[in-house]
């Protein structure tokens, strides 16, 4: 079912059905082309196929399995063209390698994923591509960042792991009046709750490890955008340099998809509730997820997101000692840093994720060492709570590091 010709189809529709072409088989669920190369029927039609780059040729640039979910992944975030990658990064990598060259210059938040700012600083600036950091609501700090030689904003919103925003709007218009490109990284929201296109930003990148695929069993990644960006200039990246989603991977994420909707507003759901509960907890200082009216950004989430997601941090006032206690004393929750699967997972971001920040760095990021990072899952919350219950009654008996004084500048 071509997308073209099913305008009128609503996300859900469209997560479930959009991109399937049926063989001539008539199977139901989308195949699997576990295959390396497609046979042509003579010599001319192989050199057709070669010199116009369309039609299979060869599962490093076509497969049919991943034609679907590229095309499937597009209609969703409302984008002309998709491509799908080994990973998010390799997502990243691409469009950078694709859409940049030696002597261009990035403005990125500063709060973007650690392996993120890894590529930038480590291996794009190897090739004369230099990135500035700035604050991701500050728009005033992007502005005075630009250089004449700025292509390209890049951030994710909400933020991992402090759920801040970016008003993607304002940064899409300021990225236009200076002739730059707005990327954001779609991770955290999925196009279920957060659709950038409609907000300007010109191109979307995933991590489908994360929701996309929801259950935590592949890794892969996607950028979505215009035909030419995306489906000229990021695809030919895709066909020389060889960053391919493998068929199988791409499968599962095509069913990941189907239930996107579904997954996301349960997550949010029990995120709420899980942060609802978190804000009443003694030991817990503060709380950060957009969905609570204490969220700074709260009304800017209300406008931008159609959902909160499932992302929920808190600061115990008992610092690292009383965060790992914590983690170590639940027994449902997974202790892992992968996010967005249907299993709850913790973290302790300033001795995992961030755990590469000098103390200055993570302090000025605001990762300080009672933060606990929860990616909330599809069991019961009620289950998620009396798995971190256990954790609290040990932690009321426990003073911690904190004064009176102390615990009320956190307030
Ligand atoms: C995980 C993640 C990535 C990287 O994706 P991989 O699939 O692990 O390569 C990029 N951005 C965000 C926001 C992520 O959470």
């Amino acid at each position: 079912m071509p997308i073209d010709d099913t305008p009128e189809l609503g996300f859900a529709s469209l997560a479930v059905r959009a991109g399937q072409q049926r063989t001539l088989e008539g199977e139901h669920a989308e195949p699997i082309f576990a295959t390396s190369s497609f046979v042509f029927a003579n010599a001319a039609e192989a050199a057709a196929r070669f010199s116009t780059a369309t039609g299979n040729i060869y599962s490093r640039f076509t497969n049919p399995t991943v034609r679907v979910f590229q095309e499937r992944l597009a209609a969703l975030e409302g984008g002309e063209a998709c491509i799908a990658t080994s990973s998010g990064m390799a997502a990243i990598l691409a469009t950078c390698m694709a859409l940049l060259k030696s002597g261009d210059h990035i403005v990125s938040a500063n709060a973007v994923f650690g392996t993120t700012v890894s590529l930038f600083n480590q291996y794009l600036a190897k090739f004369g591509v230099a990135t500035s950091y700035v604050s991701l609501s500050d728009i005033a700090a992007w502005e005075a960042a630009i250089r004449p030689e700025t292509r390209l904003f890049f951030l994710e919103t909400p933020s991992n792991p402090l759920m801040e925003l970016a008003d993607i709007r304002a940064l899409a218009d300021l990225a236009h009046a200076h002739g730059c490109l707005l990327v954001v990284d779609n991770c955290f929201c999925t196009p279920a709750l957060q659709r950038p296109f409609e907000l300007g930003a010109d191109l979307v990148i995933h991590s489908a490890t994360k929701y996309l695929d929801g259950q935590g069993r592949c890794v892969g990644g996607a950028v979505v955008g215009d035909r030419q960006r995306v489906g000229v200039d990021i695809y030919g990246f895709l066909r020389t340099a060889g960053p391919t989603l493998s068929p199988f991977n791409a499968w599962v994420f095509l069913k990941g998809l189907e239930t996107l909707s579904l997954r996301m507003r349960a997550h949010s759901e029990g995120a709420l509730r899980l942060a609802q509960w978190l804000e009443a907890q003694p030991a817990v200082a503060r709380v950060y997820y957009p969905g609570l009216p204490s969220h700074p950004q709260h009304e800017l989430a209300k406008r931008q997101q159609s959902g909160f997601g499932g992302i929920v941090s808190f600061e115990l006032r008992g610092g690292r000692e009383a965060a790992w206690a914590l983690i170590d004393s639940t027994r449902l929750i997974s202790i892992t840093a992968n996010l967005g699967d249907a299993k709850t997972t913790v973290t302790h971001p300033a001795t995992t994720t961030h755990g590469r920040l000098t103390p200055q760095e993570r302090e000025t990021a605001g990762i300080r060492e009672g933060l606990v990072r929860i990616s909330v899952g599809l069991e019961d919350v009620a289950d998620i709570q009396r798995d971190l219950e256990r954790g609290f009654q040990c932690l009321a008996s426990y003073p911690g590091p904190f004064s009176a004084r102390e615990e009320a500048t956190l307030r």
